[in-house]
């Protein structure tokens, strides 16, 4: 059997080991240290904000940011049903209630629909502490077309941006469009910390409170005092050293997931009934930091289904995955509120993320594209 093809692994090099190999010998192991306060600097300059806060999982980072706008108990967060739990369960964790948006056809939140719900939710006399986006496989959110118009409503926006570290929209950074963003570094994102997360902002006093209540809520005293209850999220120094290295190559880890996006796009483009999500075909992707390349498969013309895909691929020891399922389809959240339009569930229904790793061979992506070409072409 031949090795393996996994959709997105963790991609480490000699850079990663001279960094961690300086924070183990630098004595500076936990919980925090300059290697903490360098990535926090770096990633902020990154994505230009102000500001960073780097925390265990990207899931306490979308917790913090809604807890500090006032998530809670009698108040809605509005958000996309067509993404990963963590962003639903970062609200359940508030207490506030999850209200589910339905997808443009990109699979990014249709943000027309997101700013109607805010309105009618407004409407109905409820609260909503929050609208939240998600910029899906590594693709921001139309935010020209959102404008301002969370702000004239009085909602703040946070920008779960877990998947798209490296991704602009018209030229600004994924991760600078909210109040508050959260980026993750868990195992198979773009860039990774073995896991972790962060939450930026332009907002001092915002970033401030979120430091305090990740390191337990502890007052400034001789002695361990506490006002609040708070959590224990921060990253250690350690995992900081492996992000900083990480985030060195960043650039060259986007670039190679470009060429592997490219290359697909070239060899199945032609097929049949096959539809890359997103506009790579036409150079739309630019802005994409191509972290998973995402196909959807017309049964009718294409002659297999997505499941029938993924499990050809499955038998030669090759991982591809449905998209997200979404929340309003999930058992935990079905019996919440959403607005929907279709784009969502035809998408999980349709769509395939194809191996996508910047560690990946040019022999391991064409033994996954003539894997889905012979599946596709004899069906
Ligand atoms: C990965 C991911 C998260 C959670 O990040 P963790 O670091 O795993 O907690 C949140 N939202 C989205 C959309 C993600 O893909």
């Amino acid at each position: 059997m031949t090795d393996r093809i996994h959709l997105s692994k963790a991609h480490v090099s000699e850079v990663e080991e001279k960094y961690v190999l300086e924070a183990l010998r630098s004595g500076w192991i936990a919980p925090l240290g300059p290697m903490v306060d360098r990535f926090e600097r770096e990633v902020a300059e990154r994505c230009g904000v102000d500001g960073a806060l780097a925390l265990s999982s990207g899931t306490a980072a979308l917790h913090l940011a809604l807890l500090e706008l006032g998530a809670g108990p009698d108040t809605v967060v509005v958000l996309p049903s067509m993404t990963f739990a963590a962003s639903a369960n970062a609200v359940a964790y508030t207490g506030a209630e999850p209200v589910f948006v339905d997808a443009a056809g990109d699979g990014n939140v249709d943000v027309d629909l997101l700013v109607a719900t805010v309105e009618a939710m407004q409407h109905e006399g409820r609260t909503v502490a929050a609208a939240m986006t998600v910029d899906l496989f590594g693709r921001c959110c139309d935010y020209t077309r959102l404008g301002n118009r969370l702000e004239t409503l009085g909602v703040p926006l946070v920008e779960d941006a877990a998947e798209a570290l490296g991704a602009t929209h018209a030229r600004r950074p994924a991760g600078s469009f909210g109040r508050a963003a959260a980026l993750s570094f868990n195992g198979n994102k773009i860039m990774t910390t073995s896991g972790g997360g962060m939450l930026l902002s332009d907002d001092s006093d915002l970033l401030d409170r979120a430091r305090y209540l990740s390191t337990q809520a502890r007052q400034p005293e001789p002695w361990y005092e506490h006002t609040e209850i708070g959590y224990n999220y921060r990253m250690s120094n350690v995992l900081a050293a492996l992000g900083v290295g990480q985030l060195e190559r960043l650039d060259s880890m986007i670039s190679r997931r470009r060429e592997i996006r490219r290359r697909y796009v070239e060899a199945l483009g032609d097929l049949p009934g096959v539809a890359f999500i997103g506009r790579p075909m036409e150079g739309g992707d630019a802005e994409d930091n191509a972290w998973l390349t995402c196909v959807t498969i017309d049964e009718e013309a294409s002659g297999a289904s997505a499941s029938t895909l993924i499990a050809a691929l499955d038998a030669d020891n090759i991982e591809a995955r449905h998209l997200w399922k979404p929340m309003h389809l999930q058992p935990v959240f079905a019996s919440h509120h959403s607005v929907l339009n279709g784009v969502s569930e035809r998408l999980f229904a349709t769509g395939v993320t194809l191996p996508s790793g910047s560690q990946l061979t040019d022999e391991q992506v064409d033994r996954v594209i003539s894997r889905t070409r012979r599946t596709l072409e004899s069906s």
